[in-house]
């Protein structure tokens, strides 16, 4: 993958990488893994706060930089591998940071919300943020941010503009703050997978309305008696979501396939 492609747009200014170290550890931590640690401009700042530190990088000439700079230290395990191909649990619980390449963003995202994390703290391009914090309503609105939601509270902290970085990107970047939050149970939902296959069915087509969306599952009686049918998905909650799921799965015996 060439250096454009890995998202290789280094923090440089001071005063921000110190924010974000902050935002991801405001006290010191056991067990802190960073994604893509680059020239390690972050990881020197995450040392301080954590007891361990697993910085997880893809290119091989920076893994052998970054292991010239931290190798003396016993904190610090700088793993040469590819974060979206690691098993981000086994070294257990963590805060799990980075200012992640652009590409893989969504995919650490979808991996850290499916391990125990204790804080995850990533700088995102900002449409990608607008779309994991947005609220019904809202364009940015979809199935990520009800992916996201159900897992985690997320908050988008601060924006980051491209002069902030060597090269600079692009686009404007936001740095969003995940705590785990298990919504799943509060919505007696059993089965996460199977409920976030419906989020995406009934968001298959924004512009239509959930009616049409869950046509070809539903027969039309069933759309017919249930509410919100007439509604696009965008105008639901979470709550919302998990209603409607309930009706239409846990009440039948057997349930349908989403
Ligand atoms: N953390 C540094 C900083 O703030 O200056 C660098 C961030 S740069 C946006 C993204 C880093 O992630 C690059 O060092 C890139 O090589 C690395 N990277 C890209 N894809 C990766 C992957 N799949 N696994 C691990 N590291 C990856």
């Amino acid at each position: 993958m060439s250096r454009q492609r890995l998202g290789q747009h280094f923090l440089a200014k001071s005063s921000l990488l110190d924010r974000i170290a902050h935002a991801a550890c405001p006290e010191p931590e056991p067990l802190v893994i960073e994604i893509g640690p680059g020239h390690g401009a972050l990881t020197g700042r995450l040392v301080p706060r954590s007891e361990r530190l697993v910085a997880i990088e893809i290119d091989s000439a920076l893994v052998e930089r970054l292991r010239t700079k931290f190798g003396g230290d016993p904190r610090v395990t700088i793993l040469h591998a590819d974060a979206l191909e690691t098993d981000l649990a086994q070294w257990g619980p963590a805060v799990i940071a980075g200012n992640l390449p652009y590409y893989a963003a969504t995919p650490v995202i979808e991996k850290t919300l499916s391990v125990n994390f204790l804080r995850a703290v990533f700088l995102v391009q900002k449409e990608v943020a607008a779309r994991l914090v947005a609220t019904p309503g809202s364009r940015n609105y979809g199935y990520l941010s009800i992916r996201t939601q159900l897992f985690a509270n997320i908050e988008a902290l601060f924006d980051i503009p491209p002069s902030a970085f060597r090269p600079p990107p692009k686009v404007d970047s936001t740095v969003v703050r995940l705590r785990p939050q298990n919504r799943a149970a509060e919505l007696d939902i059993q089965d996460p997978v199977r409920f976030l296959a419906f989020v995406s069915r009934c968001f298959r087509q924004k512009r239509k309305t959930l009616r049409n969306n869950l046509a070809t599952v539903f027969a039309k009686d069933v759309l017919d008696r249930l509410p919100l049918a007439g509604q696009r998905a965008e105008a639901l909650t979470i709550w919302q979501f998990a209603d409607l799921y309930r009706l239409l799965y846990h009440r039948e015996p057997g349930g349908q396939k989403p």
